[in-house]
């Protein structure tokens, strides 16, 4: 059986600002195992970094976890102080931001940045944390690492201080990397490699990765499951497979015409979502897609569905799933009433 590695339950974060408490994650459930790989995808707004934050400690003031667990390798990670996390962070857990220029400094070489990281993890010396380094930095697909490990940001184009940030964060072999739009400012090409770099080590490392983007074709090819995350709430959680061969919910259904696909030879149009996301300072009572949903019905603007199981590791919070629900089916990727 798989080794359970996180688990998070009914989290609540919110931001208490000035025009009152901004409900940015409004409870919501997932785990991940040992070596896996989870997608976490949603517009801006959805909650989906406030969650990656949440669970690293990371959220600052007027931010807070209000509500929930974070049970990470069976500790209660809510409960610990500042210091505690700032010592898991790192060396348990790694993050990767879209834009390593704000998490590299550009005052101190590459390497140092990479030994100090070893050093402060691992408890070696300099000279044994600059082998490492060097290593790291040719795992990671950076040439020439002996001579580069003395480079400054500035001198590593994009792709490159991409790989420099994966190093570090995976220099102390974290049991989780959570990258946060790792690709979104590369162009297509080093997108890809570095998702290729991010499959690639969590395979050699077994280290469990969790994917934070707004663009499903990111996860289609490293995670093996997603979670679809809109107005603070998961809308649907299942493996790659259930999400992009057979969504359930209508968020994610919009979601898959925004992204081109590989497997059709039709000329097809992308069609974004139209419609803004629910103001999280009041949200909606009823299902937060409802403004923008194709199939709205009444009790979707009164009262918030529950999950349905479609199997059991299949979940979505859509109304149109209940027993009672007029009888819908999937037609070329639209949900259309039967009409008998
Ligand atoms: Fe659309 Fe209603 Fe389903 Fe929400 S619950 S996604 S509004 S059909």
């Amino acid at each position: 059986m798989s080794e359970r590695l996180l688990e998070v339950n009914n989290m609540k974060t919110s931001f208490y600002t000035h025009v009152g408490e901004v409900q940015a994650v409004r409870g919501v459930s997932f785990n991940l195992n040992k070596g896996e790989a989870l997608g976490i995808v949603g517009e801006s707004g959805s909650g989906k970094s406030v969650t990656s934050m949440s669970v690293m400690g990371l959220l600052q003031y007027p931010g807070k976890v209000k509500d929930g667990n974070i049970i990470f390798k069976g500790e209660e990670l809510t409960k610990k102080s500042q210091k505690e996390m700032m010592a898991i962070r790192g060396n348990e857990i790694a993050m990767i931001f879209q834009d390593p220029m704000t998490s590299l400094n550009p005052v101190y070489t590459i390497g140092n940045q990479i030994i100090e990281a070893i050093v402060r993890h691992q408890h070696v010396d300099k000279k044994e944390a600059r082998v490492k380094a060097i290593d790291m930095l040719r795992t990671v697909g950076i040439p020439s690492p002996e001579k580069r490990v003395d480079n400054y940001p500035h001198e590593f184009s994009g792709g490159m201080r991409q790989r420099a940030m994966i190093a570090i964060a995976l220099s102390c072999q974290p049991d989780l990397l959570i990258a946060d739009e790792p690709t979104t400012a590369l162009d297509v090409t080093i997108q890809a490699q570095i998702l290729e770099l991010i499959k690639e080590l969590k395979d050699k490392m077994n280290t469990s990765v969790i994917l934070i983007t707004h663009d499903l074709g990111v996860v289609a090819d490293v995670c093996s499951r997603v979670v679809v995350m809109y107005g603070g709430l998961i809308m649907e959680e299942g493996t790659a497979e259930q999400i992009f061969y057979d969504p359930s919910h209508p968020y994610t259904m919009g979601l898959m015409k925004s992204i081109p696909r590989m497997d059709t030879k039709e000329k097809q149009r992308l069609i974004p979502i139209p419609g803004t996301p629910p103001d999280l300072v009041k949200p909606p009572k009823g299902c937060p897609f409802a403004p923008r949903c194709p199939y709205t019905m009444k009790i979707c603007l009164e009262q918030a569905p529950e999950y349905t199981y479609l199997t059991p590791e299949h979940r979505s919070a859509c109304w149109l799933l209940h027993e009672n629900a007029p009888k819908t089916e999937v037609d070329n990727g639209v949900r259309k009433e039967v009409i008998k």
